[in-house]
């Protein structure tokens, strides 16, 4: 069965030529877990035992939430996240990198 992320209103799965990484549900780290939760709009009161089946597409984390990886590797499937990292919309993601940018003005 093919994976598809979890991710509110993201439909990428996880399929051979995906460009994404698929990633799952930190569930040891509690605290990192609710935010994970917020993140996707999951009720803070969810089991465990469903969230840690859930996976997050790496469209929704930037290039710093990843360790760095080899050159050559086949980077996209092989991209480990970093324990701190948190999934972001995208699209919001983008509008806080513009508006940190000196060039932005309102
Ligand atoms: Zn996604």
């Amino acid at each position: 069965m093919v994976r598809t992320c979890d991710y509110p209103g993201c439909s990428n799965k996880d399929v051979a030529d995906s460009p994404q990484s698929f990633h799952r549900f930190p569930v040891t780290d509690v605290a990192l877990r609710k935010l994970w939760v917020l993140a996707l709009g999951i009720h803070v009161d969810t089991k465990v035992e469903k969230i840690k089946k859930l996976c997050v597409c790496s469209a929704h984390f930037s290039d710093d939430d990843f360790l760095s990886t080899c050159p050559g590797q086949r980077q996209m499937k092989k991209r480990i996240l970093k324990k701190s990292a948190v999934p972001v919309d995208y699209y919001l993601y983008m509008w806080i990198s513009r508006c940190k940018d000196p060039r932005f003005t309102w």
